[in-house]
């Protein structure tokens, strides 16, 4: 048996970071109290700051209240310590994507939260159930993938791993729900149902820009106005981080073979540390 929706009042999130930050407002915006953890105080306070960054547009933009952004940051309390979020009721992990590193905290959670607590991890593309191997827990381990950036994105993919339980799969659509978002489920397959069919898209717009069919901005416009879609594919690597790409490719090309195989300029942008908007240059400058 796991805590039901109505039991959960306090939800863990492990990192601070894009997404963890942007979990930790969604779920405080929505009334839950947060324990949000890094490892270095700097990070908890960089994941303070993008809130309140993010909020102060909602505010300004007239979609909250400035009491409703006051409010929301004082339910979220940020820690260093693993041991703080003993009190929570879920837990959401959302630390690089590595997976030495994911089972590291996994086994770690396990031994921390109460025995009926559901751990869930916001990964892009590692394996649920690699990850679950990890706890004593492995029916109440679940994917709960947040898309960037969380606080604006309806969408959330549930994900089932081999093991992960019927009634925490539920509670997982449940939570998210509750937390204002639509759902949709996949099966513990590289990449899930969004990464696996993006990333080629991604690739192929930098091999399209690397062996020069059009320039970057004519790629974007073209798949823009073509296609219908907010941002091409150059633009949306930049945005979600092209370190965060290259992770995501390299697994799908380990795990399904050679049409998933990263882009060379991809590579090459990584190495030279140009990592999209986050470093103020990717294809583009910011
Ligand atoms: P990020 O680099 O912005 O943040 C990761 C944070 O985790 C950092 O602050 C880091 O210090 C922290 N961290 C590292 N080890 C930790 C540990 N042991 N305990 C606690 N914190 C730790 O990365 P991100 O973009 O927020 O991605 C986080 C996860 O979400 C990854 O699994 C990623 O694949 C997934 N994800 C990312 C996106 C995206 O667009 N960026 C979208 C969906 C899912």
């Amino acid at each position: 048996m796991v805590r039901n929706l109505g039991d959960i009042e306090r939800i863990g999130v492990v990192g601070a970071g894009t997404m963890g930050s942007g979990i930790a407002q969604v779920a405080a915006q929505n009334g839950y109290d947060v324990v949000m953890r890094d490892i270095e105080e700097e990070f908890v306070q960089n994941g303070f700051d993008a809130i309140e960054d993010s909020l102060g547009r909602f505010v300004s933009k007239d979609k909250i209240s400035e009491e409703e952004a006051e409010a929301t940051t004082e339910r979220i309390t940020g820690t260093t310590e693993l041991s703080d979020l003993a009190d929570c009721d879920f837990v959401v992990e959302a630390a690089v994507e590595n997976m030495e590193i994911k089972q590291d905290l996994f086994e770690d959670l396990d031994e921390e939260v109460p025995e009926d607590v559901v751990l869930a991890t916001n990964t892009s593309t590692l394996s649920i159930t690699t990850i679950a191997s990890a706890t004593e827990r492995e029916e109440q381990i679940v994917g709960l993938h947040f898309m960037n950036p969380v606080p604006v994105m309806k969408g959330v993919e549930v994900v089932v791993g081999e093991k992960t339980d019927a009634e925490v799969t539920d509670l997982a659509h449940a939570l998210a729900e509750d937390l204002g978002k639509e759902t949709w489920e996949s099966d513990d397959k590289p990449g899930f149902v969004t990464n696996r069919i993006l990333m080629p898209w991604i690739n192929e717009g930098i091999r399209a820009y690397d062996e020069g069919v059009a320039s970057k901005e004519d790629i974007d416009k073209g798949m823009k106005l073509g296609t219908n879609v907010p941002m091409g594919p150059l633009e949306l690597a930049d945005h979600i981080g092209l370190d965060i790409c290259l992770d995501a490719s390299e697994t799908l090309f380990e795990e399904l073979g050679d049409r998933y195989k990263p882009a060379y300029l991809l590579k090459r942008k990584v190495d030279a540390g140009d990592l999209g908007k986050k470093t103020g240059k990717g294809f583009y400058e910011y």
